[in-house]
């Protein structure tokens, strides 16, 4: 299953090969062209009849960790995060580090040697360190300055509707595209799968400046908001209630003839989506929107909670509504624009 490949290969922000190079395997079977710029940024192009419109779909291939920043002296690790990581998340964790996938732990002491005051208190990630059982500096075999490291977690299936996985944010999202990319449209269609979108949206910035859609629809991997910890809010999103559309996030206002169609196409489906609480979260939409002069944009994600953790969790029904909604979009719109 391309959702499970996608979320158990290991990609952060500057680190995308190994989900480039997958996504690439796939999508060429499917498409016209498929070129990778000096960002990394995977640009697949899909011919069609018709000149017009142009529409561009995009994923970020990026996901959170870290990056190894010192060796201690007692062979422990420092790192930084890459990406938004809450450090609540961090303590006690597994994870693997470098070329070599070195597993590892994120050190914290037992509550037997703990300080009373201590254990209330939570610690600064710059006092965190990772642990792969090295005697000293000397003894890091091939772990370096610089390198990567993720969670060590894995894909696993809940339920017939429920998985858990590392990554949902956004290999949802590029698992999505690349089904949908196996069907034709009568239009010409990028399927973009950007870069570094986890640390300000660099990726895209790129991609805005060289493609000029007519429309962009980014798919994305959502936070779900409804955990039990928040009785008194909205709890919006909510795992199985259908795939969110954004009105308003931090980076965009989606364009508000693109949604009010998106809307209409999934009413007259009857496909089930939620509107995603406004002012959270941003996504490349934010950017590709407001390259060269202007770019009409919506986002369709799937809800997933606990995203930026080791274990996020998703509904396969809003995975499946997310792409029917899409394709159902984009037959819309090659049905009734362009020649
Ligand atoms: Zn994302």
């Amino acid at each position: 299953m391309l959702l499970k490949q996608l979320s158990n290969l290991d990609g952060a922000a500057g680190d995308e090969q190994a989900v480039r190079e997958f996504i690439r395997a796939h999508a060429e079977k499917h498409v016209t062209s498929t070129t990778v710029d000096a960002l990394g940024n995977l640009i697949c192009y899909k011919k069609a009849k018709k000149k017009r419109p142009v529409v561009l779909l995009a994923a970020h291939m990026d996901e959170v960790g870290f990056m190894i920043t010192a060796k201690n002296k007692d062979g422990t690790l420092r790192f930084s995060r890459i990406g938004g990581i809450n450090t609540q998340v961090l303590l006690a964790q597994m994870v693997r580090i470098g070329k070599e996938k070195m597993p590892g732990i994120i050190g914290v002491k037992p509550v037997h040697i703990l300080e009373e005051a201590e254990s209330k208190k939570m610690p600064k990630v710059e006092e965190l360190y990772m642990d792969v059982g090295a005697n000293s500096d000397k003894d890091l075999g091939d772990v370096h300055i610089g390198d990567y490291a993720y969670f060590s977690s894995t894909y696993e299936k809940l339920s017939s509707t429920t998985v858990m996985g590392k990554a949902f944010d956004d290999r949802a999202g590029c698992s999505l595209i690349l089904e949908m990319i196996e069907k034709t449209f009568p239009f010409p269609l990028y399927a973009v799968f950007t870069t570094q979108e986890e640390i300000g949206l660099r990726g895209a910035r790129v991609i805005g400046n060289r493609i000029h859609p007519d429309y962009a629809i980014i798919m994305e991997g959502t936070g779900a908001g409804d955990s039990p910890s928040d009785k008194d809010t909205a709890n919006t999103p909510m795992l199985g209630k259908g795939p969110t559309l954004t009105v308003k996030d931090r980076s965009m206002i989606a364009d508000p003839e693109l949604l009010r169609r998106i809307i209409a196409v999934a009413d007259r489906n009857k496909i089930p989506y939620q509107i995603k609480q406004p002012g959270i979260g941003g996504t490349d939409a934010g950017r590709i929107q407001i390259s060269q002069r202007g770019v009409r944009c919506a986002v369709i994600a799937v809800p997933a909670r606990y995203i930026h953790s080791p274990a996020s969790m998703m509904s396969l029904k809003d995975y499946r509504n997310a792409r029917k909604l899409a394709i159902a979009v984009l037959k819309d719109l090659g049905r009734t624009e362009g020649k």
